[in-house]
């Protein structure tokens, strides 16, 4: 991988195990040059891991990294927005929108919690259809996708962190190779860049990163924009699965991805 970038890194103001200095530090040491920051922006449906709505603490430390760092690396600061109204983003120089739980009649259900919360959206929030389950992750993905136009989309189909080989539904039936196909292509002609995000093989839920493959040559074949993204959570998975990745990426096809600058996102070799 020529240029090392990573742009989904998530910190102590939060989730994350490690400080946002600890993590500059170390992504310096791994020879990245660009790393950008996406903590969890507030979300009244998950106080429990989202910054406070006044992040100016979060604001501050990130731009005092970015000073500090200045000429060794390149350092952003976004956020990974989950929410389907508008924020105000213009303190950021980008941000990710991702979906991570489903709003439904009956409740907010987190879809990459674990099994049993993933159960309870089949049973309590959709009345037991697995396939209901998924089409409204999907759904709710492009309501998110529409509201924020986010810079980055962040791990598409979040709803298989969880599923296995198949424990909750087929990833493989037409069903919903269709349902993932719509929604990516809803998503895709509002013109973001998709994140390939190896953030569940650092934690050891999947071998593979988000997209899976059937969208991943979806999007290399409609020529979309894509940018590798580690989602780490300590210094240890800042570029975790990289090279994989890039191989994976290049067998499909894909010559280039996307890095941020200060200049906005240009690509650069895969
Ligand atoms: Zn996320
Ligand atoms: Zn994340």
């Amino acid at each position: 991988m020529s240029v090392k970038c990573n742009l989904h890194t998530h910190t102590t103001f939060v989730d994350g195990k490690n400080t946002p200095e600890e993590i500059t530090a170390a992504a310096k040491r791994l020879g990245f040059s660009v790393l950008g920051f996406s903590e969890h922006a507030y979300n009244e449906l998950d106080l429990d891991c989202c910054l406070p709505q006044n992040s100016q603490e979060y604001y501050d430390e990130i731009s005092r990294l970015k000073e500090k760092y200045a000429g060794e690396i390149d350092v952003f600061l976004g956020l990974e927005i989950d929410a389907y109204e508008k924020r105000d983003t213009s303190m950021l120089d980008y941000f990710i929108g991702s979906i991570h739980g489903v709003r439904t009649e009956n409740g907010y259900f987190i879809v990459d919690g674990s099994k049993k919360q993933l159960q309870e959206l089949i049973d309590v929030g959709c009345g037991g259809g697995c396939e209901k389950a998924y089409k409204a992750y999907f759904e709710d993905y492009i309501k998110m996708a529409v509201a924020l136009k986010p810079d980055i989309y962040g791990h598409f189909d979040l709803i298989t962190k969880l599923n296995g080989a198949g424990e909750f539904f087929d990833e493989n039936s037409d069903k919903y190779i269709k349902t993932s196909l719509e929604a990516i292509e809803a998503v895709r002609e509002l013109g973001g860049i998709f994140e390939v995000n190896t953030g569940a093989i650092g934690r050891g839920y999947r071998s593979l990163p988000y997209p899976s493959l059937p969208l991943l040559k979806h999007l290399f074949e409609k020529k979309a924009r894509i940018t590798i993204t580690s989602d780490s959570h300590n210094v240890n998975t800042l570029d975790c699965a990289f090279g994989e990745t890039s191989e994976l990426l290049a067998s499909i096809g894909f010559k280039e991805r996307f890095i941020l600058t200060k200049e906005g996102f240009v690509p650069t070799s895969i």
